[in-house]
């Protein structure tokens, strides 16, 4: 940079130089006035002024008036140095002051005074003379120089003139050079590229911006030189508060600042229109061996890039809220699932699965397991006496008393229709019993509004592990004994269990055959687990016919029977987790050999409960309920009549009737009454006429309670297909994705749930392209989550509504 400084004034005195001649030259051609010349003219015409008006003053003989004139005169020109006024006698009429004197050191030929007479003529003869004494100029020839104008003229210009140009010529000479510094042959070539880049001198001034840079930052690379890269909008991209960043922080700054390359710093810029760029910045510093000279940055604009991946981010963030929200919800409508429409308590199954749990841990601890019974006395009365919303009220009332007294410790369960089992952890039987005892009274406080003279009763029955029951399924039997002997002991009492009572019920030597023969209810859920992620339609089915079975036959079989037929009943279509998809979820009608395929589950199911259970009574019970009891079904080789085991007669009947009510594809589900009436047209042949009257006189109660059960499989099993399917996408899973969004299609058409199916249609689409389309692939996962959400929330709701009515 000293190099230009010296440039600059080299070139300014030069500047100088010219202007001076030009001066010099200007003087020459007389194109400058003379001073010198005019004011010798300006003292000759004052002389005659004064002598003229000296003449007048001297005719009138005014000597004083001339004398104060003339004072004034000198007082006043400060050129004028003395005035006399001296007759042709040689007397001096007139003295301005020491005019004698001056007059006789310049008539002494003394420098420094310029005189000049002039002669004053009275009457047209002389009179006298006025004398002027004036400064004459400098003699010397310094003091002539700096006096002269044109000297005085060349001075300041050429001092002031040196300084100017310097300052003017240096910073010509700095843009001058600035452009220079890139060949114009380097320019084009960088101009050429797509980057933006700039050419920084050591205080980040750009020297060069190429097109590219201009194009982005829209502004005009003219305007660009010479102004600051700093001065740009740039803000920190690290956060969303569009903070400015500080200018020792900028990529180029540190790059000079350092000499350190600096990549891939990603930075904001702020436009005009209130859109903003993504730059990824590079810098290099500019000069070797620590000399500052500058640095080059290179600008990628990735502002497509990155809003690309925010999009990208934000629709990620989307799907995992909702996909952990499907999964509350999932969770929720399990909890539903587990639950009793009307109470509020845990269903049967929910009920024998942590039965099963308590049960094992029980045995492992050595810990008591306590077991009570509750049925209320002549409930029917309630029912034909007020009506069924009143025998509903008072269930929803009597497990409100049983759930608060047990609800936190123990399990409370609705066992049957006005049945309830509570089991009692670590609770022994002497405590049981005082807690029988305590319910018993509480029950019997119950009151309703509204009819306010309604008075309840409870008979209880109560067991615990000490009586070694062999299995959860017996200590329930021996508590059932006790609760029949309360009824049978005129109701309204508790009943403990003892070997005694035992013996004289009779009840469990029938049994006596099975005991060890344990099915235990957790493989059970297992399997029907298993059912319900094949197909959940299937599973709620085997749910419901398990629900017709258990309110039939808690009429005349005992428990030990009516456990047998709900597992049964449960397992009875399990054989189609051996039935591929493509067969099992299919919408439409099923073509012959499909059909062929699908017959074998009947087969398969029996293997899988022979295999899972060592139960030969319920492997008989699945066997046989395809026998028509009439003789004549598909089999031939199965029994008819009474040879076919009353559990699989019931079980018939009760598959055929939820097959006969519920929609199919090809129709609409027919009324309860036709269901019945179908029933009994094929009584005698296919189904047991006594068994269908029994039916028909236990289902025609409520039947809507039994119908409309458990209608949330379904929508969880579409909620965990669908939380599986986020998580392949979460993961970037394309193979997970294809199996179960075509998965998932199938169900959900399986369904006619055609949204949901649809959605998983195009995921399955995007999963199969070669180059995957995230953004739209995410779309549709978020749209399909959207969907699923809709539909869990809106079953939830039905749901709570349904139990905040159980829980009134
Ligand atoms: P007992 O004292 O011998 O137990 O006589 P009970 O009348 O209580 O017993 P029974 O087994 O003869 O009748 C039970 C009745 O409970 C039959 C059925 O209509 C009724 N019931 C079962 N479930 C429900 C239900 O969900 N709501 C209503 N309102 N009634 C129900
Ligand atoms: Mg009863
Ligand atoms: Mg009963």
């Amino acid at each position: 940079m000293g190099k230009v400084y010296l440039q600059s004034v080299r070139l300014a005195i030069a500047l100088v130089c010219v202007g001076a001649s030009l001066i010099l030259g200007a003087h020459w051609f007389g194109l400058i006035p003379d001073s010198t010349k005019a004011n010798a003219k300006h003292r000759r015409q004052l002389s005659e002024t004064i002598a003229m008006n000296a003449a007048a003053h001297v005719r009138k003989r005014q000597f004083v008036d001339l004398q104060t004139t003339v004072q004034t005169l000198v007082d006043r020109n400060p050129d004028l140095l003395s005035v006399g006024i001296r007759n042709t006698a040689g007397v001096l009429q007139v003295d301005s002051g020491h005019h004698a004197e001056i007059w006789e050191q310049q008539a002494a030929g003394k420098s420094g005074v310029d005189a000049i007479q002039v002669p004053i003529t009275l009457r047209r003869a002389a009179w006298g003379n006025v004398e002027l004494c004036f400064h004459a100029p400098e003699t010397t020839v310094a003091g002539a120089l700096a006096e002269h104008p044109l000297v005085r003229l060349l001075v300041f210009f050429c001092g002031v003139g040196v300084v100017a140009y310097t300052v003017f010529v240096g910073k010509v000479l700095r843009v001058f050079s600035n452009t220079q510094v890139v060949p114009e042959r380097v320019r084009q070539a960088l101009d050429t590229l797509a980057e933006g880049l700039l050419v920084l001198d050591e205080k980040a001034r750009i020297i060069l911006a190429n097109d590219a840079f201009a194009r982005t930052v829209d502004v005009a690379t003219e305007y660009l030189t010479e102004m600051s890269a700093d001065a740009l909008p740039w803000q920190s991209a690290d956060d969303e508060s569009c903070q400015p960043v500080a200018s020792e922080q900028l990529p180029w700054n540190l790059a000079i600042a350092d000499s350190t390359i600096q990549t891939e710093r990603m930075l904001w810029l702020q436009m005009d229109d209130g859109s903003r760029r993504i730059f990824s910045v590079n810098a290099a510093p500019l000069g070797g061996n620590g000399a500052r000279r500058g640095a080059l940055a290179t600008f990628r604009d990735v502002t497509h890039i990155e809003e690309h991946r925010a999009e990208l981010e934000r629709m990620l963030m989307l799907l995992r809220s909702s996909r952990d929200e499907i999964e509350e919800k999932n969770r929720e409508l399990e909890i539903l699932a587990t639950q009793d429409a009307l109470t509020g308590c845990l269903n049967r199954r929910a009920f024998f699965e942590r039965f099963g749990k308590r049960w094992t841990e029980s045995k492992a601890s050595g810990q008591p397991l306590s077991c009570i019974m509750i049925d209320n006395d002549h409930f029917k009365r309630v029912n034909d006496s007020y009506g069924h919303a009143t025998g509903d009220e008072v269930l929803r009332q009597v497990s409100k008393v049983l759930k608060q007294r047990h609800g936190v410790n123990g399990i409370v369960c609705r066992y049957g229709g006005e049945e309830f089992c509570v089991l009692l952890p670590n609770m022994t039987f002497e405590q049981a019993i005082e807690q029988a005892e305590v319910t018993r009274q509480a029950i019997s406080e119950i009151r309703l509004a509204d009819p306010a003279d309604l008075r309840l009763t409870a008979s209880i029955g109560v067991s615990e592990t000490r009586f070694d029951a062999e299995d959860p399924q017996e200590l329930i039997n021996q508590a059932d004994v006790c609760l029949y002997a309360a009824k049978r002991a005129g109701r309204n009492c508790v009943v403990p269990f003892s070997p005694k009572l035992a013996e004289i019920e009779g009840d469990l030597s029938q049994h006596a055959d099975r005991k060890g023969v344990e099915i235990p209810y957790q493989a059970v859920a297992a399997l029907v687990a298993t059912l319900s992620y094949r197909d959940a339609k299937t599973a709620e089915h085997s749910r419901r016919v398990a629900d017709l079975c258990t309110r039939v036959a808690s009429g005349f079989m005992d428990t030990y029977d009516l456990h047998l037929v709900e597992i049964a009943a449960l397992l009875h279509d399990i054989g189609k987790v051996g039935v591929p998809d493509h067969i099992l979820l299919k919408p439409g009608p099923l073509t012959k050999s499909e059909w062929e395929i699908m017959s074998r589950h009947d087969r398969i199911g029996v293997e899988i409960v022979e295999s899972a259970f060592e139960s030969p009574e319920l492997t008989r019970i699945i066997e046989t309920h395809h026998a028509f009891y009439g003789g004549g079904g598909r089999e031939k080789h199965l029994p008819i009549g009474k040879d076919i085991p009353l559990a699989a007669r019931l079980l018939t009947i009760c598959d055929s009737y939820d097959a006969i009510v519920s929609d199919r594809v090809y129709r609409k589900g027919r009324s309860h009454e036709e269901a019945i009436a179908e029933l009994r047209r094929c009584a005698p042949s296919q189904f047991d006429p006594d068994l269908v009257e029994r039916f028909a006189a236990a289902i025609s109660c409520n039947p809507n309670v039994e119908i409309n059960a458990s209608k949330n499989e379904a929508a969880i099993q579409i909620g965990y297909q669908v939380e599986r399917l986020a998580t392949a996408v979460d993961d970037q899973d394309a193979e997970g994705m294809k199996s179960l969004a075509a998965r998932l299609g199938m169900y959900a058409r399986s369904y006619n749930i055609n949204a949901i199916a649809m959605a998983a249609q195009r995921i399955e689409i995007h999963a199969c392209q070669e180059e995957i389309r995230w953004i739209e692939l995410l779309k549709d996962t978020n749209q399909l989550l959207d969907i699923c959400r809709a539909t869990q929330t809106d079953l939830l709701r039905r749901s709570l509504d349904h139990s905040v009515d159980a829980t009134r």
